[in-house]
């Protein structure tokens, strides 16, 4: 049916982002030892390409180190959850794990097919494997939890969300940790009352937490419109953007479902301000670039927003500046 043609479409979507980053990596802009595990043919993209996908990357790097050093009033790290929503193949659990510095709980949620590709790689890759505590359960899912926590990958249509939340219970998601959900370019597939409905039930659900979302923003001008139109030629219909055509209204989303502090920068801002400006000078000699018009364009396009509850001030300072 076109309804599966279309989810095949948005799956397809991990793939060029997989491969868009292990493009990153091979170049140089950022390092990811097990992102090449997870690519059967690895290509290498234009460097403006490159360039948005190392701002990405890289604010996405800042906001998750933030949230995880973020200490209590009394000086200490309390225990901590990240879940990402629509993980695709990110590689953020084994790339912390390595460093010993993850979270108690790592929970991953994608569609069946994603979650089945991702964890037979895991299973058949020692590397990987010896950085999954538990063996894989069903139906290719992990459910590292328990009491010691862990790392967990399981399956479910973000659409639906009483199967999602059924699944990160498989995953035993623990709602009084404070936690940080990560929907990295995913809710823009999402017809807006479903992703609506996940930001409500995730700000109800969690008393301490943060919520950071990549989307699509001025998608009506003559500029994102043709956007739109490159994109759903490739099958996907974007949902999601119906209801958020600018960074206002990507904050504003997130405060009506119940994100108490919401802030959003444009990607454009995030480059020129935000990231580390002596590592935005080393990675702007790895590639000829001149294409500056069309990249104040795209990254004018794109955004992070995000949203925080924290009523005990934990995470005063989380945020992008
Ligand atoms: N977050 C990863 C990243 O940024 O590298 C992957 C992004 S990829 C563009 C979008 C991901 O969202 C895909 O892995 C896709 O399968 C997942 N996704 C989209 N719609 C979904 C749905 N309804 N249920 C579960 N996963 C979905």
């Amino acid at each position: 049916s076109s309804q599966k043609t279309c989810d095949r479409a948005v799956r397809g979507t991990n793939d060029d982002a997989t491969v868009s980053k292990l493009s990153c990596v091979q170049l140089g802009y950022f390092e990811d030892d097990f992102l090449k595990y997870f690519v059967r043919r690895a290509s290498k993209r234009a460097p403006i390409i490159n360039r948005g996908y190392y701002a990405r990357v890289s604010a996405f790097r800042t906001l998750v180190q933030q949230f995880l050093d973020t200490t209590d009033e009394t000086g200490s790290n309390p225990e901590k959850q990240i879940i990402s929503l629509g993980c695709g193949f990110d590689t953020g659990f084994f790339q912390l794990k390595a460093r010993q510095c993850e979270p108690k709980r790592y929970i991953e949620v994608d569609f069946p097919e994603v979650v089945a590709k991702k964890a037979d790689v895991i299973a058949n890759e020692e590397v990987l494997r010896q950085l999954v505590k538990f063996p894989p359960v069903q139906d290719g899912e992990f459910h590292g939890g328990g009491e010691e926590g862990g790392y967990s990958l399981v399956a479910a249509d973000l659409r639906d969300l009483d199967a999602c939340i059924k699944a990160l219970s498989r995953a035993n998601y623990d709602p009084s940790l404070p936690t940080l959900v990560l929907a990295e370019c995913v809710l823009v597939y999402l017809p807006s009352d479903g992703s609506q409905a996940l930001l409500q039930w995730a700000a109800k659900e969690f008393s301490q937490a943060a919520i950071v979302i990549y989307e699509m923003i001025n998608a009506h001008d003559a500029f994102g419109e043709q956007m739109i139109i490159n994109l759903e030629m490739r099958g996907c219909p974007l949902l999601g953007l119906a209801g958020t055509p600018d960074l206002e209204a990507q904050r504003s989303r997130l405060t009506s479902a119940g994100w108490k502090r919401s802030e959003g920068c444009d990607m454009r801002t995030i480059y020129e301000n935000c990231l580390d400006p002596v590592d935005v000078r080393r990675i702007s000699r790895l590639e000829l670039f001149d294409e500056f018009e069309e990249w104040n364009l795209i990254m004018a396009h794109y955004c992070i927003a995000y949203g925080v509850n924290d009523p005990q001030g934990l995470l005063a300072s989380f945020g992008l500046r």
